[in-house]
C-alpha cells in the first residue's frame, strides 16, 4: 500500500468511524494545487479494512521497537529508502542510514 494512500485512507476510516460518515458519502480525493487538478481515490471497505490492519501492523512494530529507539540501538532500524520522507526528516544530518 502506497504511503499516500494510506495517508488519505486513514482520512477515510476517521470520518467513517469518529464522524459516523455512511462509506457511500465519503470521498477521498488528492489535490494537486500547483496544477490545478483534483484525483479521485477509489476505495472500498476492504481497502478500509486493510488501512485498519495496516495502522495496527505498524503500532505495533513501533512498541516493539520502542525501546531500542530510547536506548540508542540504531542497528535495530532499518533506512526508511524513502527519499521523499528522508528529504523532510530532522535527523537527515546525522542520519548513517541514508
Ligand atoms: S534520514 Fe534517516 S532517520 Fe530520517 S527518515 Fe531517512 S533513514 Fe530515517
Amino acid at each position: 500500500m502506497e504511503e499516500t494512500s494510506l495517508q488519505l485512507l486513514t482520512y477515510g476510516l476517521w470520518a467513517l468511524e469518529k464522524k459516523n460518515i455512511p462509506l457511500d458519502n465519503i470521498r477521498i480525493q488528492k489535490a494537486y494545487l500547483q496544477d490545478d487538478i483534483l484525483e479521485s481515490l477509489d476505495f472500498s471497505e476492504l481497502h478500509l479494512q486493510r488501512a485498519r490492519a495496516r495502522i495496527l501492523q505498524d503500532a505495533e512494530i513501533l512498541t516493539e521497537l520502542d525501546d531500542f529507539g530510547r536506548d540508542g540501538v540504531i542497528e535495530a532500524f532499518s533506512a526508511c529508502g524513502q527519499e521523499r520522507i528522508c528529504d523532510q526528516c530532522p535527523f537527515k544530518k546525522i542520519c548513517t542510514k541514508r
